[in-house]
């Protein structure tokens, strides 16, 4: 399935292509050394004051920038992608999170009941085709938050490797920008970040997971793996889920 659609592009945020791959070498000029809070407060503040959000997933690293952005901003919009496959721990978590930070304004997006009837009647869609699912499930209802948005912020780091290897800071996702606050972020810098706010851990992250998605699509991993994502569709073609390709 092809997930990059001519209407995405048409109806996806107020530039044009040409203007946002202009605006983010203009906003690399200004800001692409800084990451962190220093990044997330101008992005939030100056450059898309109320037109900004961010995702997030609510996994095992998602409260480092999660406490960022609370400490900027905790009324900042967060969509949350409950595609009807989490794991229970990771709404606890959420729950948890959002409390303990004082974040006010989380967007739950679910997929599209008619169309799960119609595309995925018996909930076995990631059995057969993955990324019809992840299209289903996530894709098109980050497509239908992301209304009236030029800029959101991700938790992406280059140390998760493969297609992230070469993130830069701030990014054209088509007609938005990407702002990746964490992308030099080592494992270290996420861990300080836990321990200077006592953040909680995500429950599943002591019984073996290192990244935290769909129940059926997430693994456990051997004790001292460093691949962080070698738990997510494991033995699969597949290391993306694909919201990243919106644009
Ligand atoms: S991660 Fe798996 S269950 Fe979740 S949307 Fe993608 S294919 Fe479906």
């Amino acid at each position: 399935m092809n997930v990059m659609r001519e209407e995405d592009i048409l109806t996806g945020g107020s530039m044009s292509l040409e203007e946002a791959t202009d605006r983010v070498a203009s906003l690399m000029s200004r800001y692409g050394n800084l990451q962190g809070a220093a990044l997330i407060e101008p992005m939030v503040h100056e450059e898309f004051n109320g037109k900004i959000t961010m995702t997030s997933s609510f996994g095992t690293e998602a409260a480092a920038l999660l406490a960022l952005v609370a400490e900027v901003d905790a009324n900042l919009p967060i969509i949350f992608l409950d595609t009807r496959k989490l794991f229970g721990e990771t709404h606890t978590y959420r729950e948890q999170l959002v409390d303990q930070l004082g974040l006010t304004n989380i967007k739950i997006m679910r997929p599209d009941e008619n169309k799960l009837k119609a595309d995925d009647p018996d909930g076995m869609l990631f059995a057969s085709d993955v990324a019809k699912c992840c299209y289903l499930r996530k894709v098109e209802p980050l497509q239908r938050a992301l209304t009236g948005y030029d800029a959101w912020l991700t938790g992406r780091k280059r140390f998760h490797g493969g297609e992230r290897d070469a993130l830069p800071a701030i990014e054209t996702a088509g007609t938005r920008i990407k702002i990746n606050p964490l992308a030099g972020y080592k494992p270290e810098d996420i861990d300080d970040i836990f321990e200077h706010r006592a953040l909680p851990r995500h429950p599943l992250q002591a019984e073996g997971f290192l990244s935290i998605g769909c129940m059926p699509c997430t693994d456990r991993v051997d004790p001292g793996t460093t691949d962080v994502r070698a738990g997510r569709w494991a033995g699969q073609d597949k290391t993306e889920c694909g919201i990243h390709y919106i644009i």
